[in-house]
């Protein structure tokens, strides 16, 4: 599966019970199933922590501007929100599947 911000290929990652794609020197994303990234903010505060350490190419570029295709769903276009008011992460969310990506990683 291919990063949908700059086309690296997506690494598994594990996440306390969860396992979840991340663009390892890439652009530092981390893509999510349906429903996982909520799992990982409400009950996984301390097993989140990998997520905060995904090495990334700091020369990469990526444009925010640009609209991102969804790594699972051919010809689907992603919508952009913010997850949580709170974290101030912004996703890319699949209309279709649910599935959500940050790109790249900015949870903080
Ligand atoms: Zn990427
Ligand atoms: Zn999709």
């Amino acid at each position: 599966m291919k990063c949908p911000a700059c086309f690296n290929e997506l690494t598994e990652l594990q996440v306390g019970s969860l396992t979840v794609d991340a663009c390892q020197g890439g652009c530092g994303g981390i893509w999510f199933d349906a429903f996982e990234m909520e799992k990982v903010d409400k009950e996984h505060e301390a097993a989140g922590e990998p997520l905060l350490n995904i090495r990334r190419d700091e020369r990469l570029v990526v444009d925010p501007s640009r609209k991102r295709e969804c790594p699972r769903c051919a010809g689907i276009k992603l919508h952009r929100h913010f997850f949580s008011a709170k974290r101030r992460v912004e996703v890319d969310q699949c209309p279709t599947a649910g599935a959500t990506g940050s790109m790249p990683a900015n949870w903080s």
